[in-house]
């Protein structure tokens, strides 16, 4: 155990950083993916799609690989590789056929992308509050949020570890609703024996710079349904060119858009879900060196993992007792990064305190589609909606983004070691907070 340094000054008022030095960006790319991209480029053929009907409106060789690929890797029927996880998400709003305001329930905890594919299709997001132990959406809370007009229910696995999808695949049985996964922080994470995300009717994955893997940026559709996954892989390309049906279903949703993954992306993500369960590991045993070397810290609580799950630590989230602590939370963030501690999400955001939901401007400045008659119930966002998320967000929430730790145990060992060197001098804080007149939390 590393001891507490407390005749060392906090490098906030002066004293040496902990940390001399901050951890370079973790590498991310080797030659292997450089001899996949570079072989691509060589063929000259960047891409196999065409948005026609024909053998190329499913992709070229590679995208239909890495789909393979990942479908045998999550275990499920289809995987559906797309540009961006956000357009994993609009697809998969669009391909359960929503209607002009359908309300789809969501958590405030979790990037926009989440909410605002709602919004493409004219839907209404609704917010529940999330769980105070794990940050994921609360069952309950989405349970009396549900009404009339209520469609489908997303999931976000924020932070790396699965939303109670028990609990969830229940409310949604019961009540007839789509449940749909935003997965992007937890790829390789367990629920019981299965993958996160693939619970879910639709589930998927982000494959940007900053996730577990990624191709500079893309996304991965995951389903069983071979319908949802038929809509899905419309949608990614141009569907209105390809669909001839005069069906009203099955024309629904089949709206313009390129989703397409490029070859070089494909082959990138393919060498990449190789590394995958190698990469979650590592922040594994990050968490669990964190956990045994923070967990005594009074004021300091450490990830709960839910029981059944396993936790793809794409942030380690700690929650601090504000007033146990007699510190306010960015006090104690400024001491950390004094010294040298990166990565730090001091709060995390709550989506319905967003402008654009706050004020309802999202197509025009007519507040399209809520004030509409397409929108049958007045929606309210603002401050009180979510009061668990809103709390955590305001004083006691404090992250840790473990990409910034892939560089091993040593490094871990000097995030511990600053986080007990400033908590061994929490009274020089509490001081400090005093003579500077910051409120003092209650
Ligand atoms: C990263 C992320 C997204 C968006 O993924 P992109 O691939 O960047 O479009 C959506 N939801 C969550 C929870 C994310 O973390």
């Amino acid at each position: 155990m590393t001891q507490d340094r407390t005749s060392v000054p906090l490098a906030l008022f002066g004293g040496p950083p902990t940390i001399e030095r901050p951890l370079p960006p973790p590498a991310t790319m080797g030659e292997d993916d450089v001899a996949a991209a570079s072989e691509v480029i060589r063929s000259g053929v960047l891409s196999g799609y065409i948005g026609a009907p024909g053998d190329a409106f499913m992709g070229g060789p590679r995208v239909r690989a890495f789909e393979a690929q990942a479908a045998e890797y999550f275990g499920v029927r289809h995987a559906i590789a797309v540009n961006s996880w956000t357009s994993g998400l609009v697809a998969a709003v669009g391909a359960i056929g929503i209607e002009p305001g359908d309300e789809i329930i969501t958590t405030p905890w979790t990037m926009a992308a989440t909410a605002t594919a709602i919004v493409h299709w004219c839907g209404i997001p609704v917010f529940a509050d999330i769980d105070r132990e794990t940050f994921n959406i609360d069952p309950a809370s989405v349970e009396r949020l549900i009404g009339r007009r209520t469609r489908a229910v997303i999931a976000v696995d924020i932070f790396g570890q699965s939303a109670d999808m028990t609990a969830l695949r229940d409310i949604c049985r019961r009540h007839g609703l789509k449940l749909l996964g935003d997965c992007a922080q937890a790829p390789g994470a367990k629920v019981f024996d299965r993958m996160a995300g693939t619970l879910a009717d639709i589930g998927g994955y982000s494959l940007n710079y900053h996730k577990h893997i990624h191709c500079g940026e893309g996304g991965v559709l995951v389903t069983d349904d071979d319908r949802h996954a038929r809509r899905l892989a419309l949608i990614r390309n141009h569907a209105e060119a390809v669909v001839h049906s005069e069906r009203p279903a099955d024309l629904a949703n089949m709206l313009g858009f390129n989703f397409r993954m490029g070859e070089i992306e494909a082959a990138i993500a393919s060498v990449q879900l190789g590394k995958l369960a190698p990469r979650v590991a590592a922040r594994q045993r990050a968490a669990a060196q964190l956990d045994a070397g923070l967990s005594d810290l009074p004021g300091l609580k450490t990830p709960r993992v839910a029981v059944g799950n396993t936790h793809a630590y794409y942030i380690y989230g700690l929650q601090l007792d504000v007033a146990a602590l007699g510190v306010p939370r960015e006090r104690v963030v400024r001491a950390l990064q004094a010294e040298g501690v990166s990565g730090i999400v001091g709060s995390y955001q709550n989506l319905h305190l967003l402008p654009m939901f706050r004020h309802k401007v999202a197509y025009g400045t007519g507040g399209f589609p809520w004030a509409s008659p397409y929108c049958e119930r007045t929606i309210h966002y603002g401050p009180g909606l979510c009061p668990v998320a809103e709390e955590l967000h305001a004083r006691t929430f404090l992250g840790l983004a473990l990409g910034q730790f892939a560089h091993g145990p040593e490094a871990i060992g000097q995030v511990v070691a600053a986080f007990r060197k400033v908590w061994g001098q929490l009274d020089r804080l509490r001081a400090e907070a005093r003579h500077r007149g910051e409120p003092c939390p209650a």
